[in-house]
């Protein structure tokens, strides 16, 4: 059995979503007729309480897009030195929104509202203009990491008293949400828009969506299109996406049980020196001094144990709907041999 773990975008469409797949009504989206997508975008703005929804290709896509209409050349982005915005998408807030970026150093990726506030560029003609601040949730590279309700609040009453957008970078925010107990309706309020991924722990084929105002998503299609994005009976994905929102959201808890399991696993392991906190269901482990990722997935993948190195000494699992009890116990006995 091969055991995969290097990422939850390995995920297969189960068979009730091949089936919502294979009978959804169909349309040209790119005139704004497919029925399928239409029904995914209205559902997710209702879900979120926004006012207008964008269905996209990917994470990437939906975070270049919002970057894209929020910020334009020379003004900058504010956000964590871990974030994917930054580090994972091709230096795409350069590249494509001709912006710069204000890096801060937060707490495994979580940036505290006093950090943001100092870093607010002054109204002086020597400043690059911050325009966007931009958080993530879970964070990836934290390790998963979730930030507090109260965190949340308090860095979205500061943006809205200076009148500085705030993003979400939000590719895990349901397994965010199940942690927190939090709505979607809440993380809604907190943030103007958001980038919400189908396609990772809630296990549809492709795709993201994009929320904010209609203003907004009226401008963010424009981009998209521009972008080569406009794609056509795009309702066979969308689909997939209502199913997974209707069907696979409260498994996630079950992901998050089996990745501290393999935790607890790996933190008895000679070769583990040390293992970021886990909150959701993401595990990064610290290799002891020495030791090179990229020795120790090919080690791992001999054992049909599949895992992504992390930086060159930190190696990454990630559970996901196709990683069952049988696979864990078989991850358990093959990992400590
Ligand atoms: C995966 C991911 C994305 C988007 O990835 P795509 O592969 O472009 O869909 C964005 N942000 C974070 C934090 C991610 O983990």
């Amino acid at each position: 059995m091969k055991i995969e773990l290097r990422s939850d975008t390995f995920t297969l469409p189960t068979p009730g979503m091949r089936e919502a797949m294979f009978s959804a009504p169909l349309g040209d989206d790119v005139f704004g007729e497919d029925p399928t997508v239409n029904a995914l975008e209205e559902k997710m703005a209702k879900l979120f309480n926004k006012e207008a929804a964008l269905f996209c290709v990917s994470g990437t896509q939906t975070n270049q897009i919002a970057i894209s209409v929020h910020v334009s050349k020379g003004q900058e982005v504010i956000c964590d030195e871990l974030s994917h915005i930054y580090l994972y998408e091709g230096g795409g807030i350069m590249a494509n929104a001709g912006a710069s970026v204000k890096l801060l150093k937060g707490d495994l990726g979580r940036l505290n509202v006093s950090q943001i506030r100092a870093a607010i560029s002054p109204d002086d003609i020597h400043a690059c203009e911050s325009r966007l601040v931009s958080l993530e949730n879970t964070v990836n590279k934290g390790g998963g990491s979730i930030y507090t309700s109260e965190a949340l609040q308090e860095i979205s009453d500061f943006c809205r008293s200076v009148n500085i957008p705030l993003h979400l970078d939000g590719a895990r925010i349901f397994n965010a949400m199940v942690e927190m107990g939090q709505t979607p309706a809440q993380f809604g309020a907190w943030f103007d828009t958001l980038s919400v991924c189908l396609s990772k722990g809630l296990g549809a084929p492709v795709g993201s969506i994009l929320l904010g105002s209609k203003e907004f998503i009226k401008k963010a299609r424009r981009v998209r299109k521009r972008l080569g994005g406009g794609w056509r009976q795009a309702g066979l994905l969308a689909a997939a996406g209502i199913y997974a929102v209707d069907h696979q959201v409260e498994r996630l808890k079950e992901d998050h049980a089996r990745a501290r399991e393999i935790a607890q696993v790996c933190e008895k392991l000679p070769w583990v020196k040390a293992i970021l906190p886990v909150s959701t269901n993401i595990v990064i482990l610290e290799l002891q001094d020495g030791l090179s990722s990229a020795t120790k997935v090919a080690e791992l993948k001999e054992k049909g144990i599949y895992c992504a190195p992390f930086g060159p000494s930190y190696v990454r699992f990630v559970t996901h709907l196709g990683f069952d009890d049988e696979a864990l116990q078989a991850f358990s006995e093959r990992i400590s041999e």
